[in-house]
């Protein structure tokens, strides 16, 4: 949700103190009414006119990023670095990520123009579920593994319940590969869990976030949601 002035403003049509002076002057409508309360908030769903024109409205896209490791979940970048959006060609909307990956961590990422659902997916009481691959030092029994299940203590607060599973276990090289599912999205998360169970990652892939997955994709590689998988995000 935004202010009404500011929608209109970004919408190229006046500036911010002129958007606001045509709403007291009872020059815009949302929805069909004339609101001329400055504080008004409005949603990407709302239909705001200005002298009876409708703003023009960015069309929504969604597409999903195999990120690669070695780029910043960003739309720019101040030391020149490589972002996400730099793998999107051709799309003339200003996308950016829903949430972030770690500039050493590959996989699943979000991008859209679409505000309100970013929000809505980034809202903590929203848990979307997102799963990790993480190639972690030495190899994890059971029990140690239970702590990350039922929660537990980082610098941040205790996490919420994880779903783990090791899927396999070198002994020479000391290094296991484990699943782990998680429903929030703090800082450097599955890092810092597996760091409080004495076990740092490696390697961290993102291999799902809610029903989205990379099947069939590589590094660098960028595909649009279907219909269905956009329906199902929202
Ligand atoms: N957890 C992390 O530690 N890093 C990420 O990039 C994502 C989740």
């Amino acid at each position: 949700m935004e202010r009404l002035q500011k929608v209109i403003a970004q919408a190229g049509v006046a500036s911010r103190r002129k958007a606001e002076q045509l709403i007291v002057e009872g020059k815009v409508k949302v929805n069909g009414k004339v609101i001329k309360e400055l504080g008004t908030k409005v949603s990407g769903n709302d239909e705001v006119e200005v002298d009876g024109i409708p703003l023009y409205k960015e069309e929504h896209v969604y597409f999903v990023l195999y990120k690669p490791t070695g780029v910043i979940s960003s739309v720019q970048d101040e030391k020149g670095r490589k972002v996400v959006t730099d793998y999107l060609y051709g799309v003339e909307q200003r996308v950016f990520p829903v949430g972030r990956l770690d500039y050493d961590t590959s996989g699943l990422l979000l991008l859209t123009n679409d505000g309100d659902l970013a929000n809505k997916l980034m809202h903590p009481k929203f848990n979307v579920e997102k799963k990790y691959i993480a190639k972690v030092e030495g190899i994890p029994s059971k029990e140690v593994l239970l702590n990350l299940t039922r929660g537990i203590v980082l610098g941040d607060g205790k996490t919420k319940p994880a779903k783990t599973k090791l899927i396999s276990g070198d002994r020479r090289k000391n290094t296991s590969i484990i699943e782990i599912t998680i429903s929030e999205g703090r800082n450097r998360q599955v890092r810092r869990m597996f760091e409080a169970i004495g076990h740092p990652v490696k390697k961290l892939k993102r291999e799902k976030y809610g029903m989205l997955n990379l099947l069939g994709m590589n590094p660098g590689d960028v595909r649009e949601l279907k219909p269905f998988e956009v329906k199902q995000l929202k």
